[in-house]
């Protein structure tokens, strides 16, 4: 036995003692009140912590939970605990999809007040919807769970069934976290705009997201109502339920799996312990958690990690300090057949135009930041894309791959409209890119941020991953596999196991390669990936580009190196004011005056200024 396995063990030996140790009713309740938001704290972490969206509806959540189960069995039988228990489930999910739905559109502020808005209406109908609720009345006679013909009377017994409710929620959370879609949970918290162009379906994972979270406040506002067997409206306000759930979120430690149960615990405990001095419980228990956030930023968790056996280890890996000094570049050069086995573009390379933009226009306002263009890319080749700053060579790439919505025109793509498709479509259709101003999931190594892309032959669904059934290890398999050869491509592999954050900005520009590479793309459009390097770094990024068309990879570059651009490119697109001023071969583009004028110009005025400047 390892030990970590021993430190589980030991807690879970601990943890069941519990009952046999408290000896006081009173006590046994407040143990079974932190279980029961433990997992209430579970649920909003999930929304919370794993996609980062700020939610504080969970009252409205815990309180439909708690008036679905206790309709059901009140009055009845503790046999009807279970179908309560499910009843409440469902019930909230589906009020999580019928907020969660709408809240897609929202982000950040607003999301947080949209929430808000629910938790308070529902307050109002638990209160107002007499014939239901009873109002103000509440509902009684709720009773104590059942499992089988057992009727779990008294706080130790409702202990054990609060605690393996929780334990399964838990190891549910585990499963998610580790599992493909806990990778895309964090990159949509990360930067949601290149998960989608990573071809991470952002839609139906928050509204899963919002949809597991809903139905796990559900099961704790069933369990809520069977401990204290009555409830009523004022149980669930915001500042009976949403506001401690949120401080036991970040006092435990947001995104990590057992925080949000500590700091439910913590939270649940501290007002008993300072009950003691009565007068200033209230200055006491505020000035404690300003203090906790203030001290403890990353949460009780993150002060803990690393003592208790790494046992509550976060999921960021251990840090390269401790990972030894990498092995050389050199020793890692790329297996050019296996890489093409696994990374050549789904579909082939393809003959003809690949990319067809007719018409594209694109207004902000009255500015017209691309104008009636019309552009070609040819299979097989490179297609430069230059112009001076504000020419509107990221508003191309970012209207091709479903970031803008063009004002007129189209945008084929393999023979197929792409233009105002969301972006995962865009890139499941075989179009990647990268990003000027760099979005990587920075809470992620380098390897995870190339993982979330990735794409498999097979891919496994909801059940079989979070169960890790033979299929969806399979998968895991296959895409590490994909993702270690996009890694060697571009000469990262050595750094596979650092965190995004600590590389340097152009090996971060290679990781947003690596990461659209590994999407099997038919099309990579590359905004500016020689800015800020050396002469050194431009070297390396040749040979990858190199690499890159060698698989089969069309690319559209733009590129602000006049030298690099004349090496790489077959051929050549000028933007002017998002109008196209020039097109074709390298060398004869080049020689065109309007370009000399508009393009070199520009380079001139800035040479002049750099000179002023210095
Ligand atoms: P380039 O990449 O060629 O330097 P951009 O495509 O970034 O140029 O920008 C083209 C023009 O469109 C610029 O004038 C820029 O200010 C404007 N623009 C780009 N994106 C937006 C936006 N989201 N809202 C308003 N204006 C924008
Ligand atoms: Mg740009």
């Amino acid at each position: 036995m390892n030990r970590r396995s021993l430190a589980i063990a030991i807690l879970v030996v601990l943890l069941l003692a519990i009952p046999l140790v408290v000896t006081s009713t009173y006590h046994m309740r407040i143990v079974n009140l932190a279980l029961v938001f433990g997992l209430l704290a579970v649920s909003l972490n999930i929304v919370l912590g794993y996609t980062g969206q700020v939610a504080l509806g969970h009252s409205g959540f815990f309180g439909i939970g708690a008036y679905t189960a206790a309709l059901i069995t009140e009055g009845g039988s503790g046999l009807l605990f279970w179908p309560g228990f499910l009843a409440a489930g469902i019930v909230t999910g589906i009020a999580g999809l019928a907020i969660g739905i709408p809240a897609l559109r929202l982000r950040g502020h607003y999301l947080a007040l949209a929430t808000l808005g629910f938790g308070e209406i529902m307050r109002h109908v638990f209160f107002n919807w007499r014939e239901v609720t009873r109002g103000m009345d509440g509902i009684s006679g709720i009773p104590a769970p059942s499992i089988g013909i057992v009727e779990l009377q008294g706080e130790g017994s409702y202990f054990y069934l609060a605690l393996a409710i929780l334990a399964l929620a838990v190891l549910f959370c585990w499963r998610l976290q580790a599992s493909k879609y806990g990778r895309m949970l964090a990159a949509i918290r990360d930067a949601e705009l290149a998960a989608g162009t990573s071809g991470v379906n952002v839609a139906r994972l928050k509204i899963a997201a919002f949809f597991i979270s809903a139905v796990l406040a559900g099961f704790s506002g069933s369990l809520y109502a069977h401990l204290i067997r009555f409830i009523s409206p004022d149980a669930f306000t915001f500042f009976e339920v949403t506001a401690p759930v949120l401080s036991m979120v970040i006092i435990g430690g947001v995104g990590t799996l057992i925080g949000p149960v500590l700091g439910a615990v913590v939270l649940t405990f501290l007002p008993e312990l300072l009950r003691v001095s009565d007068a200033y419980y209230q200055l006491i228990y505020g000035a404690g958690l300003a203090a906790m956030v203030i001290f403890l930023p990353m949460g009780l968790l993150g002060a803990l990690h690393g003592r208790l056996f790494g046992l509550f280890r976060p999921r960021a890996p251990a840090s390269p300090a401790s990972a030894g000094p990498p092995p050389e570049e050199s020793a890692e050069a790329p297996d050019m057949v296996r890489a093409a086995a696994l990374l050549s573009p789904k579909g082939g390379i393809g003959t003809g135009a690949v990319f067809e933009a007719r018409g594209l226009t694109c207004r902000f306002g009255g500015l017209v930041a691309i104008d009636a263009l019309d552009l070609q890319i040819q299979a097989g080749t490179v297609h430069a894309l230059i112009g001076p700053n504000g020419s509107g060579k990221s508003t191309f790439i970012n209207l091709a791959t479903g970031i803008y919505q063009p004002t007129q025109g189209s945008i084929r793509f393999l023979g197929q409209e792409v233009a105002g498709a969301r972006p995962w479509k865009v890139a499941a259709a075989g179009l990647a890119r990268t990003f000027q101003n760099l979005r990587l999931f920075r809470s992620m190594t380098v390897r995870g941020n190339v993982l979330v892309a990735a794409v498999a032959d097979r891919p496994a669904g909801w059940f079989e991953t979070l169960l890790s059934l033979a299929r969806s290890r399979a998968e895991e398999a296959d895409l590490h596999a994909r993702t270690e050869q996009a890694l060697r491509l571009l000469g990262l592999w050595h750094l596979r196991d650092q965190l995004i954050r600590t590389l340097p900005h152009e090996q971060q520009r290679l990781v947003e390669i690596a990461r659209a590479v590994a999407m099997r793309p038919r099309l990579l459009m590359l905004d500016e990936p020689a800015a800020g390097m050396n002469p050194v770094e431009v070297e390396r990024l040749v040979t990858a580009i190199g690499r890159l068309r060698e698989l089969g990879i069309t690319i559209l570059l733009i590129e602000h190196n006049v030298p690099l651009v004349m090496r790489l490119a077959d051929r050549v697109t000028v933007l002017n004011f998002g109008r196209k001023i020039a097109e074709g071969e390298p060398d004869a583009v080049r020689e065109e005056p309007e370009v000399v004028t508009a393009y070199l110009g520009q380079r001139l005025s800035d040479r002049l200024r750099q000179n002023n400047a210095a």
